[in-house]
């Protein structure tokens, strides 16, 4: 499996300028590429083909006076804004065709983009030094913050500049699995209103303080940000703090979800999670996608780091009703407004927690072998057996 690693990088100012350089090259040959088959295009003209652009917009422009500065840089940095191009395109038609999820026809790159990349392969002959630095052809020794191992050799970089002026350094490796040793236990999740998840032993996850903290710095940021003249200094300035904030939440945001989700995938062989959640519903509808959007990415690194470590992760349907029905007997007894945070189950008498019996139900529904215990707030008096439970509501009359 495919599995990408993101390492901070920390470039000098003279590497800095060769990477603006670099993007900037990658740009313009992107954009003319991109220009020559709309060109086409428009003219009836066959599409033009990845090995004549290469040969007309690289190789003979560089010995233009317009675009000679165009040799400044890795030509492999330029080779691959062709093949970005195409990718683009085989995305944008392959959309068209309905092989995939429909989206827009390329669009041309700009200098203010927020987020600017290069990408070395392999015939770039970039390495990394035995010092730990990335060397990269005509940038240099860029140091490096190795946060974690990297598993095996990767074949390509991939270099990013993001809107706050980070820099990034973005390997794609092929991991192996390295199944840990099986365990019994299973748990089921649910997306809390109050909390990030609930478990279904009973435990409630909150996001940290160090993500509130810059959640909150973050809002504030946006608020300042929105108080500001169009088009003034401070505006601009504003806006960068805005995109920090932004970066240091995102930062804090994956940190979590790193660790939240390897704890679960250590303990548990079997993880049953909501597809996205029903009850995202009820919050506005910005924190409702933002929530969604961890949510799903939270989700995606548990499904990954289960395919790794040999674990199961079940997803099951978004509108399967976890807050009607009882997770100790199983009687359904409809939806409840959301205030109602607590309800006795009218069957077995016993006192259920929302959000707990939920992740219990989540669980249940993906066919694991749960104790419903975390989900009682109070036991009922007798614990009914499944099939009286549907006999009850079924309504069907007693045969005696
Ligand atoms: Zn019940």
């Amino acid at each position: 499996m495919r599995l990408r690693y993101n390492f901070r990088l920390y470039p000098t100012v003279g590497q800095r300028e060769a990477l603006a350089r670099a993007f900037g090259c990658a740009r313009v040959v992107y954009n003319d590429a991109l220009r020559a088959r709309e060109t086409a295009r428009r003219d009836g003209l066959p599409f033009p083909k990845t090995g004549d652009l290469s040969r007309t917009l690289i190789t003979q422009a560089k010995a233009t006076p317009e675009r000679s500065w165009l040799a400044e840089v890795s030509s492999v940095v330029l080779q691959q804004a062709l093949r970005d191009l195409d990718t683009a395109y085989r995305n944008f038609f392959d959309g068209l065709s309905g092989k995939r999820p429909r989206m827009g026809a390329p669009g041309y790159r700009s200098r203010k983009d927020t987020r600017q990349t290069v990408r070395f392969t392999a015939n770039a002959r970039w390495q990394i030094t035995t010092g730990g630095r990335l060397r990269l052809p005509k940038v240099g020794d860029v140091p490096v913050r190795w946060s974690r191992r990297l598993p095996s050799v990767p074949s390509s970089v991939t270099v990013i500049k993001d809107s706050a002026g980070r820099y990034f350094a973005s390997f794609v490796i092929d991991a192996s699995p390295e199944p840990l040793p099986e365990t019994d236990a299973v748990v089921g999740l649910d997306l809390g209103l109050t909390h990030f998840v609930i478990l279904s032993d009973g435990t409630k996850i909150e996001s940290p303080r160090f993500l509130r903290r810059a959640e909150k710095k973050l809002k504030k940021a946006q608020r300042d940000l929105s108080r500001k003249q169009k088009g003034s200094k401070n505006r601009a300035r504003a806006r960068v703090k805005v995109a920090r904030a932004h970066a240091k939440v995102t930062d804090a945001r994956r940190d979590f979800h790193h660790r939240l989700s390897t704890l679960l995938i250590r303990d548990n062989q079997a993880i049953a999670v909501e597809d996205l959640a029903v009850k995202g519903l009820a919050r506005t509808r910005l924190a409702k996608s933002v929530h969604d959007a961890a949510w799903s990415r939270f989700v995606t690194m548990l499904e990954y780091k289960a395919a790794l470590y040999g674990r199961t992760v079940v997803k099951i349907g978004r509108f399967e009703a976890t807050s009607q029905v009882c997770s100790m007997c199983g009687v359904k007894d409809g939806p409840k407004p959301l205030n109602v945070r607590e309800w006795e189950c009218p069957h077995c008498g016993t006192v259920l927690d929302r959000d707990v019996n939920a992740a219990v139900n989540v669980a249940k529904a993906a066919g694991l072998a749960v104790s419903a215990c975390g989900a009682q707030v109070r036991p009922g008096v007798i614990p009914a057996q499944r099939d009286e439970a549907e006999t009850h509501s079924k309504l069907t009359p007693s045969p005696v």
